[in-house]
């Protein structure tokens, strides 16, 4: 299982910086990415096919569309299909990102729907999912994340390509904090999230790749990409520089 090491710019950048800090990380990293590694990166939709053209043709680097809506095409307005996401360079898509939760209202089951949706229409998906710092004081982490999951990935096939199909453990309190968890705590939710997967997908849950997010740095992703359970790293504002994420993607 390759080492899934994602980059999530969110609403930054005009095509023009995107489509430069896409050069500067494949000229830093593209020569030196280990085999067992796998770059991608979520521009924001308007330079996704900047991006998508300057990582396409390279081994091991690849795009994704932030957010998507489930309807092949129509009248939904500010919305953008699986399909343009493809036709634009992107091979994953996003479902489930904390600030789509917790900023833009989406719920357990649109999130599941978006996440089943998008497998279907050929992306590679990853499903966010992360309890708030008053659930995890409640100790209530893995209520939370047993709903998210179960609700994220209830209408998913159980015979789905395990390549095709990541979590992203992303507690809200650690994204854009600085403040990283504990490896211990990384642990035992990415082991939690392993029990839950195996419990849906029996032995390909162990194919799929559980990647940790919030305020992965340069100076912690070698600690926490080593832990137990931890197959990759979606990086919000350390991946905004080619020079910060290239030594993300290299730790
Ligand atoms: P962060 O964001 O690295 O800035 O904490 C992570 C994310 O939102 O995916």
């Amino acid at each position: 299982m390759k080492k899934l090491m994602a980059a999530n710019w969110k609403m930054y950048k005009t095509w023009d910086e995107a489509r430069g800090t896409a050069e500067e990380l494949v000229g830093l990293a593209a020569g030196k990415l280990p085999a067992d590694r796998e770059v991608l990166v979520f521009p924001p939709f308007t330079a996704l096919k900047a991006v998508g053209d300057v990582l396409g043709p390279v081994a091991g680097f690849s795009a994704g569309g932030q957010d998507y809506y489930i309807q092949e095409e129509g009248a939904f307005t500010g919305e953008i299909a699986p399909k343009m996401l493809k036709d634009a360079g992107a091979s994953f898509g996003l479902t489930g990102h904390s600030e789509r939760r917790h900023v833009l209202g989406e719920n357990d089951e649109y999130v599941g729907a978006k996440t089943a949706y998008g497998l279907k229409e050929g992306l590679k998906v990853i499903l966010c999912i992360g309890e708030l710092i008053e659930e995890r004081k409640a100790g209530r982490v893995h209520e939370v994340l047993e709903r998210q999951l179960r609700a994220g990935l209830k209408d998913v096939p159980t015979d789905i390509d395990p390549e095709r199909l990541s979590v992203a453990y992303e507690p809200v309190w650690a994204i854009g904090t600085g403040e990283v968890a504990g490896p211990a705590e990384i642990v035992e939710a990415h082991e939690f999230t392993r029990k839950i997967l195996v419990s849906i997908f029996w032995k390909k849950a162990n194919e799929m790749r559980i990647l940790y997010g919030g305020s992965v740095k340069p100076g912690n992703c070698a600690e926490i990409i080593a832990l137990d359970n931890v197959d990759g790293v979606l990086v919000g504002g350390a991946s905004l520089q080619g020079q910060s994420f290239s030594e993300i993607v290299l730790a």
